[in-house]
């Protein structure tokens, strides 16, 4: 087995940006886990292009503690990168890398946990590694549609994304949907032969910046943890139609986000959308297309969760912690399993040129995770 260290140097080193695929990240994963003793189970899915890993160790049975991450990261195209981002390379108290932060730095620990586990656990510790995080939680979102009975079912688990070390039980989800208006082409010298679609979004545009206020005014239970943005935000994100100046345009297509609040689900939030763009288009109901292309769920894990509850007690945090972006907790949750998010790290290093970890931070996770399989896999109480 490798050291933390090495085999975050291993990750590292091989470029698993999203849009690349996972399959060379998780075949290497999968094989150390194997050697190491762990039942393995590959999730494949894309045709087999991407790929997420289940493993487990102790007994063959539901409960136990989880441990997850994503094996994809963000492009590293960055000009200002003063290293290699596909090298670890440690600098000062850090390590900068793409991935160090978002999230390889505990994969690594994650993965030695449980590699390193003793096979007689009183309760099962399981991994959940994904792809396609970066992109939408699109691996968890393939993990908890296609959940089987058999696959280890952990009873809690905690989701390494960089917190700080801060115990995080909630987090807004991200729905994305796609408004398409069609019209007809036309040479712009004979409008009366054409039909625009522009004009049509036009007037989608308008519905929605309405809904965008009307939502500005809207609270649910969790917002008093999101004081910046205690609503749930849609974005009017980005828009496309059109050909040339000379031509009447034939499409128009608009993506939408929102950020669905803790507690709120986003089946409401896609009825309202539909409702608010339906209505502005009620006079040419053909014209439109509606479609959820992502729907990444909020985080909602309840104060009282044994898993919330001890990690709190081990890190002395007392306060309710929520952050503002999606992770695979969501899709997780949504099955019927807690999810908790606590790394090391910090979110706004990610994502950026010369993203990197504070190594005591790596470390400090490595112990708090240490505590956490002693007291939910070791002995039989939980
Ligand atoms: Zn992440």
């Amino acid at each position: 087995m490798l050291s933390d260290r090495e085999l975050l140097r291993r990750l590292i080193a091989f470029n698993s940006v999203s849009a690349r695929g996972d399959v060379e990240i998780a075949n290497f994963v999968a094989d150390y886990l194997d050697a190491a003793g762990c039942r393995v189970i590959r999730h494949e899915y894309a045709d087999g292009a991407r790929v997420n890993l289940i493993a487990a160790r102790g007994p063959d049975a539901p409960g136990g503690l989880g441990l997850s991450g994503h094996l994809d990261v963000v492009p590293a195209e960055e000009p200002d990168w003063n290293s290699d981002p596909f090298t670890l390379t440690e600098r000062g108290d850090r390590l900068v890398a793409r991935g160090s932060a978002d999230m390889k730095g505990f994969v690594a620990l994650a993965i030695n946990r449980i590699a390193n586990a003793p096979d007689d656990l009183a309760k099962p510790l399981t991994l959940i590694l994904t792809a396609d995080e970066e992109i939408g939680t699109v691996g968890a979102q393939r993990v908890a549609a296609d959940w089987r009975p058999e696959w280890p079912r952990p009873a809690s688990v905690i989701i390494g994304e960089p917190t700080q070390l801060r115990v995080v039980r909630m987090h807004k989800g991200h729905l994305k949907t796609r408004i398409t208006l069609r019209g007809k082409p036309a040479h712009s010298g004979y409008p009366h032969l054409g039909d625009n679609a522009i004009v049509k979004a036009g007037r989608v545009l308008h519905a929605l910046t309405e809904l965008v206020e009307e939502l500005k005014a809207e609270r649910a239970e969790s917002s008093s943890h999101f004081p910046e943005c205690p609503y749930p935000a849609l974005n009017i994100g980005l828009i496309r139609g059109g050909a040339a100046v000379n031509i009447v345009p034939e499409t128009c297509v608009i993506d939408v986000g929102m950020r669905v609040l803790p507690g709120q689900r986003s089946t409401d939030a896609i009825e309202r959308i539909r409702a608010a763009v339906t209505k502005a288009m009620s006079n040419d109901p053909g014209a439109l297309k509606f479609e959820v292309t992502n729907d990444s769920p909020p985080l909602l894990c309840p104060e009282d969760n044994d898993l919330h509850k001890l990690l709190c007690q081990i890190t002395g945090q007392r306060e309710t912690v929520g952050v503002s972006y999606a992770s695979d907790a969501g899709p997780l949750a949504a099955i019927g399993i807690p999810c908790v998010l606590y790394g090391p790290g910090n979110i706004e290093d990610a994502h950026r040129a010369n993203e990197s970890i504070e190594i005591a931070q790596l470390e400090q996770a490595g112990s708090v995770v240490d505590q956490a399989i002693a007291a939910m896999c070791m002995n039989g109480d939980r």
